[in-house]
């Protein structure tokens, strides 16, 4: 089996060994070997994007130009879109009929910032005297960018497209479990003529060695994360220790998902469960706290176990599945370690828990696992477990709900469910969190922005706003005055 190759300067080289392997976890078995950029392997791909940057076109081409590539980018994602999403789902396990979401989101992504390149617009600035006073927007450098593994293709399109858009060039690292897609977006990315070589360069390698080199090189002008809280800070040290490269950061959740009596009852229920088990619970925004208004606790309680028992896992690539495994098998041992946790600091296991057997024993499979008699002190209610693990609390009253609901770390997502308009903006105001729902959890779009309050991040992505990461501002100020100051006379 040829190890999938590193994408540096517009060529596809061999890594050095030693390799990774990459094991496709619905089955156990492995199904491709990645490179592990060494030092000098990434040293190769910053300097790749430096060159594209500090000399090549990209960074000058007009807006249109770059417009266009965007597009065309998009165009083949969605020509490859099948292999794709087949590749996604033996990679990462994650449903077909996600990987096919997923893959269409990251085309939409490239659209959307294809359009969005002509509309980036400075200012003129009202400054009190014959001049005229400029705000130019600029790209703000070479990027390093690292992702995470819950959204391999997706993030890569979160983390590029803006960045192209802005003629910034970039090294892309993803997830040392997670390589598949990235190279193939590689792949394509090399056949598009107008897109310079060295602009785009794709990684692979492990998080503590290459996306450490990333974090901390000085030819490194920004870092874009996404990933866990430790690691995000772990960036920002190594920034703030060499040359104070801009981060952005999108990190952990723990996100509370709010039922109130009166909200719409199927819907409601439907949505408790989408909103933590969706991707297997591996979404940052996850609703993993479901806090629910106490006279309708256990008659709720009960209603999304009955229905949890009937999510489908299974083949991820089966079209009726509706879970597939966690990404890998230590993945799945951390979560269980999550929920032994939780059953010894007393929390009382209502569904799940557990790996299920016959022909899924192979795979990195956990049965969806709800928890109540939660209380909001207890480590699953606390720390982020990413995966499919749930905690249902009662709340007595709107205080009391966002007392729990803003008690964590966190203030990445949360969603209110109520048919009372009033006080669901009340509630809407007072959540610490970057994305607010109402009468729904996780629907995502490029058009809006997507980021966290407190430990949840730094920044926001997508919308007109993901765009504005990757500029720098200039003020230029033009004298229109052709007569002396006369400050000297
Ligand atoms: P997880 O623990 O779920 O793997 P991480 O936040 O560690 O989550 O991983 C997200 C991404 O961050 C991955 O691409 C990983 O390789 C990378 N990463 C991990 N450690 C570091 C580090 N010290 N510096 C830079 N990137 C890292």
């Amino acid at each position: 089996m040829d190890p999938l190759p590193l994408y540096i300067g517009g060529r596809f080289v061999n890594g050095a060994e030693p390799t990774q392997t990459i094991v496709n976890p619905a089955t156990g078995a492995t199904i491709a070997r990645a490179a592990r950029a060494t030092p000098a392997e990434t040293e190769a791909a910053i300097q790749a994007a430096r060159e594209a940057f500090d000399d090549g076109p990209w960074p000058a081409a007009t807006a249109a130009r770059r417009g266009r590539v965007l597009l065309e980018i998009a165009r083949r994602l969605r020509e490859s879109a099948d292999r794709l999403a087949r590749l996604e789902t033996e990679n990462m396990g994650k449903p077909i009929i996600e990987s096919e979401f997923d893959v269409a989101d990251a085309a939409t992504c490239f659209e959307y910032y294809g359009g969005l390149a002509t509309k980036v617009t400075g200012d003129v600035n009202p400054v009190p005297d014959e001049a005229l006073s400029l705000t130019l927007k600029e790209p703000v450098g070479v990027c390093g960018q690292i992702i995470p593994w819950n959204y391999p293709l997706l993030m890569a399109a979160w983390k590029i497209a803006p960045a192209l858009c802005a003629g910034c060039t970039l090294v892309l690292k993803p997830a040392e479990a997670t390589p598949l897609t990235a190279i193939e977006l590689a792949r394509i990315l090399d056949g598009i003529e107008d897109l310079p070589k060295g602009v785009v360069n794709i990684l692979t390698g492990d998080g503590p060695d290459a996306g450490a080199a990333l974090a901390s090189s000085e030819r490194v002008d920004k870092v874009a994360f996404t990933g866990s809280t430790r690691t995000g800070r772990t960036i920002l040290r190594a920034a703030a220790e060499s040359n104070l490269k801009r981060v952005t950061l999108e990190l952990g959740g723990k996100s509370p998902n709010i039922f109130y009596a009166d909200a719409a009852w199927e819907p409601a229920i439907e949505g408790a469960l989408f909103g933590v088990f969706v991707n297997q619970g591996e979404v940052c925004s996850a609703g993993s706290r479901i806090l629910v208004e106490r006279r309708i606790h256990d008659r709720f309680l009960d209603a999304i176990v009955e229905k949890a028992r009937t999510i489908r896992l299974g083949d991820p690539l089966d079209r009726a599945t509706r879970m597939g495994p966690l990404v890998t098998a230590a993945h799945r041992e951390r979560v269980a370690g999550y929920i032994e946790q939780g059953r010894r600091e007393g929390a009382r296991l209502v569904l799940g828990g557990v790996r299920p057997d016959r022909e899924l024993a192979a795979g990195a499979y956990l049965e969806p696992t709800i928890f109540a008699g939660v209380d909001p002190g207890m480590t699953i209610a606390r720390e982020e477990i990413f995966g499919p693990v749930v905690t249902v609390m009662p709340f007595e009253g709107e205080a009391d709900a966002l007392r729990i609901a803003n008690a964590t770390p966190y203030g990445l997502a949360g969603a209110v469910w109520t048919r009372d308009i009033y006080r669901a903006f009340r509630v809407v105001r007072k959540l610490r969190a970057g994305i607010v729902w109402v009468n729904h959890m996780q629907p995502t779009y490029v058009e809006a922005p997507w980021g966290g309050m407190k430990m949840s991040g730094a920044g926001r992505e997508l919308g007109r706003y993901g765009v504005e990461n990757y500029l720098e501002l200039k003020q230029v100020h033009v004298n229109l005055n052709e007569a002396p100051t006369g400050w000297y006379a």
